[in-house]
């Protein structure tokens, strides 16, 4: 039976990064993750802002620019039969943080863990399942898991992260449970081909409406990322409509892109996501603390989810890397992480719930099938709204900065021969 410091449970966007933050602060802490590679398809794949600046401050700004990305540059509303209206514009936010990083998940986790990987306290275990808690005297102790071959076995540690997602195990293990927050809509990825005329680095996200659905296109490099949003009961309706039946609705949503529809070649193509909002009453239990996504799923609305999962990963190293160091992670610390970013979450999630309730809701219902007037009033003719929509999404309230155990200057670049 192995122990270290800290053992994190779960290899997303949090885990990694508290991995490679708590290792860079020479804490021992060992990653699992069930999967054997990052390759999973439709994750949120949006870096924002604040992520990006973190970056620069760990000194891998320049690593991760070379990797193949494209820059979402301002969020438009169509207005039936009017000039589409500019509601967030990250350009109008100070360089070099000015934009949304297009990147998929997998090109961003590799690159956080060959960054940890430099760090000799740190430890990736690809396809080791956590199955539960090793507990002792009312604390947590260790994770059970199973290795690669099945083979169950324990890793003990000063303090267990339950980084593991919206459908954490470990969670319920630890006998905690999410409030649920109605959500009206699930959604449904799937891509579309862009054709060569329309490829460029800089792209807007442009949101499509229609009765009880609405369809959002994310620029990539080569392809668009289709979100098609509609009831949580449309799941039925879709399959029962057949292929053909689903690229009419696409097509009726945007003509501009009724020519590549077939490129829909079946039903399986589409990736369907059952959108939650919750958040955990409390984060932890006496040895364990759950971040990220098993503490708070968000709603696709904005992008943050994955954001606010590295922002509550560089809060909890912030705040435990000192007492791991020492051996001994109280209760009192783990409040302390909750405390930082209960907040935050809270904030995010209730524009979230309010957008919801303006636009998605209605829309969902099949009560509208456009954006709220007073919302394109806003937009068009308050100049604020255009600089402090996007300031939300690329920050959040409270976005958090490197440790200074973790900053690292940027290597300086090489001359050219
Ligand atoms: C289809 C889809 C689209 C999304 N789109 C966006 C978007 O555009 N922008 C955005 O910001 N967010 C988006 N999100 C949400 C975003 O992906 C999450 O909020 C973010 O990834 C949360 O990070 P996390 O590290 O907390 O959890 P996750 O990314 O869920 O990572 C959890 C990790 O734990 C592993 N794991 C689970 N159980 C175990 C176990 N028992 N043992 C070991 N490992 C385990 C999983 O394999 C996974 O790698 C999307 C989510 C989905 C599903």
């Amino acid at each position: 039976m192995e122990k270290t410091g800290c053992a994190v449970v779960g290899g997303g966007p949090a885990g990694m990064m508290l991995g490679l933050l708590l290792a860079r602060a020479g804490v021992r802490v060992t990653v699992l993750e069930k999967h054997a590679d990052f390759l999973r398809d439709f994750r949120g794949d949006t870096v924002h802002p604040s992520t990006i600046r973190l970056i620069d401050e760990l000194g891998l700004g320049q690593e991760f620019r070379r990797l193949p990305q494209s820059r979402l540059k301002n969020v438009v509303l169509p207005v039936p039969g009017g000039a589409p209206v500019t509601m967030g514009d990250f350009d109008a936010l100070p360089p070099p943080y000015n934009y949304v990083a297009m990147m998929p998940q997998w090109d961003f986790l590799n690159f956080l863990a060959a960054a940890a990987a430099e760090e000799p306290g740190f430890t990736l275990l690809l396809s080791h399942t956590a199955t539960g808690l090793v507990r002792n005297g009312g604390r947590v102790r260790g994770v059970r898991f199973r290795t690669p071959d099945g083979t169950p076995d324990e890793l003990l540690a000063d303090l267990v992260v339950a980084t593991d997602g919206r459908h954490s195990a470990l969670r319920t293990a630890a006998g905690l449970a999410p409030k649920e927050f109605p959500v009206p809509f699930d959604t449904w990825w799937f891509r579309l081909p862009r054709h060569p005329s329309e490829k460029g680095e800089v792209a807007g996200l442009v949101p499509a409406f229609g009765p009880g659905e609405a369809l959002v296109a994310l620029f990539r490099n080569d392809y668009y990322q289709m979100g098609y949003l509609a009831p949580k009961s449309a799941d039925a309706r879709i399959r029962a409509e057949g292929v053909e039946g689903f690229r009419r609705r696409i097509a009726a949503l945007r003509p501009d892109l009724a020519d590549r529809v077939d490129a829909i070649r079946s039903l399986d193509d589409l990736h369907w996501l059952d959108v939650r909002l919750n958040r955990l009453h409390s984060w932890h239990i006496n040895g364990l603390l759950c971040i990220g996504d098993a503490a708070h799923a968000m709603s696709p609305a904005g992008g943050v989810g994955i954001n606010l999962a590295i922002q509550d990963a560089v809060a909890a190293a912030n705040y435990l890397a000192p007492a791991l160091l020492r051996g001994r992670v109280t209760t009192a610390d783990l409040k302390k992480v909750e405390r930082r970013r209960m907040l935050p979450t809270a904030i995010v999630q209730t524009a979230q719930r309010l957008m919801q309730r303006a636009i998605f809701g209605p829309i969902m219902a099949g009560k509208r099938t456009r954006v709220p007037a007073a919302a394109l009033f806003m937009a068009r003719r308050v100049p604020a709204v255009r600089t402090i929509v996007p300031r939300f999404i690329a920050f959040g309230p409270r976005p958090e900065h490197a440790p200074a155990f973790a900053r690292r200057a940027e290597p300086r670049p090489q001359p050219q021969p």
